[in-house]
């Protein structure tokens, strides 16, 4: 073989189309991926997005070195179902888990249901993809995607696992009010699939949590790992370590924030001594809006409407930072669509690993928008749910069932919900508080057949591309 006629041209041809392809993502090797998970965090709760009564300067810090994304969605309000759609990379119906767990067993003499599921192990979730591709991987935190141990982290890709498994809530914790929910086992703190304590102290928890992920990235400074950290805070009952006690002006709650930024800071710091800051993408957000019923202790997602539970904004939409020095070009505001469903390709794209074709997943690979290739988001249409859809600045809400919680109205004491059933338009870009609905003008006729018939063909899809949420049999 000619060496000059044919393999040189070849190696140069190769040379430079890897070239190519890495001057269009910016990534030589695959990065860490470190992924912190609030719980209930509001859209206003990060000093980035406006919080006055409580100071977070570790994750303004990650602004400042990174991006802010300003139109950034979960695809459900409440927890379980969007850490599925995290994990997945697919719209909670699509994997079959719509609303919470809880641990109750079909034995326990509860409706079946609730605690006989979990998120199908056959699911293929952001751990597998990267563990695929060599990754340590661990979860560290809530889980609640199934506490049964065929629906634990350690079944879904994950090679440890360490806390409670479903909402601090569910279940005994010291100062509980009598009679609350006693028909649940004692809270369980979980090392991979036992348990190791029952109750815990959970003042502790986020220090301990943080404790956990700092060993575990000085343990795996080597490897490239995924650190998915899903905080049990600040989802109610509010708990903080004593060094963080009455340190906010806003209560336990502003107290909490401020123990989950020095938990950021604790880890940001880790990576900086470990010298693996430019080769780590560090992402922060929220499962979803503010408790809003929970007066003091729910958080605030001002200037969008209502909270968690809800269609509106405050339900959906959650301040999300992430910062990778060199790639995200840093002070910046993204405010393109952009969804925790687009994690999971857009991880795959980093970590050069291929997905599945045949397995619909709905979310897409946003790296060229985070990276600066390109000025929009690949995502221009986002679902609520199968009936409330965003296009460009517009929303619709088709007519159905639509909860509006009514914030406590002084401290400490609970608000309430109500339902409502009438059609609704907005217009994002000139009434992010969705106090003007639209619905009713003639000239947005055809836009609202438009949006109508996105949600009509995302429903008819889900009739043949919708995968079974996990069931185990009654023991
Ligand atoms: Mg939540």
């Amino acid at each position: 073989m000619d060496f000059r006629k044919f393999v040189l041209p070849c190696l140069l041809v190769g040379l430079t189309l890897l070239s190519q392809a890495i001057s269009a993502t910016g990534v030589e090797r695959p990065p860490n991926i470190v992924l912190i998970f609030a719980d209930d965090l509001g859209y206003a709760d990060l000093g980035s997005f406006g919080a006055q009564d409580f100071k977070t300067p570790n994750l303004d810090r990650l602004a400042r070195e990174g991006a802010r994304l300003t139109n950034f969605y979960v695809p459900a309000s409440v927890c379980s179902a969007s850490r599925a759609a995290l994990l997945t990379g697919s719209y909670p119906d699509r994997v079959g888990v719509t609303g919470v767990f809880f641990p109750t067993r079909a034995k326990d003499g509860q409706p079946a249901g609730h605690g006989d599921k979990g998120l199908n192990p056959d699911e293929i979730t952001i751990a597998e993809v990267l563990k695929e591709k060599g990754y340590a991987t661990i979860c560290i935190g809530k889980w609640h995607l199934g506490d049964h141990p065929d629906f634990l982290p350690t079944k879904q890709g994950f090679d440890e696992y360490f806390g409670l498994p479903y909402s601090n809530d569910m279940g005994w914790w010291a100062g509980q009010p009598e009679g609350f929910k006693k028909d649940f086992p004692p809270l369980p703190l979980l090392e991979d699939e036992n348990v190791i304590e029952t109750n815990p102290n959970q003042r502790y928890l986020t220090r301990r949590y943080t404790e956990r992920a700092v060993g575990f990235i000085r343990q795996h400074s080597e490897d490239p790992f995924f650190l998915y950290l899903p905080h049990t805070m600040p989802h109610v009952p509010l708990f903080v370590s004593e060094p963080f006690s009455g340190s906010a002006k806003y209560g336990l709650y502003g107290d909490v924030i401020e123990e989950l930024d020095w938990s950021v800071g604790a880890i940001l710091e880790t990576l900086r001594e470990l010298n693996l800051e430019e080769n780590t993408l560090v992402i922060f957000t929220s499962d979803n809006g503010p408790w809003l019923s929970m007066g003091a202790h729910g958080g605030k997602a001002d200037p969008l409407r209502d909270g968690k539970f809800t269609r509106f904004e405050g339900g959906h939409r959650v301040p999300c930072v992430m910062r990778w020095p060199g790639k995200i070009a840093p002070n910046s505001e993204l405010d393109g669509i952009v969804s925790t469903i687009d994690f999971l390709p857009t991880f795959a794209a980093l970590a050069g690993a291929t997905l599945n074709a045949e397995r619909k997943i709905d979310g897409m690979d946003v790296w060229p928008y985070l990276y600066g290739a390109v000025e929009e988001s690949p995502r221009d249409t986002f679902f609520y749910s199968p009936w409330v859809v965003r296009q460009g600045n517009w929303k619709l809400m088709l007519a159905g069932k639509y909860k509006e919680v009514f914030p406590a109205p002084t401290s400490g004491e609970k608000g309430g919900m109500v339902t409502y059933d009438h059609p609704q338009l907005y217009d994002l870009s000139n009434d992010i508080g969705e106090t003007r609905s639209l619905h009713a003008k003639s000239e947005h006729k055809v836009l609202i057949e438009t949006l109508s018939k996105l949600c009509l063909d995302y429903q008819e899809s889900l009739k043949t591309e919708a995968r079974p949420v996990g069931t185990i049999s009654a023991e």
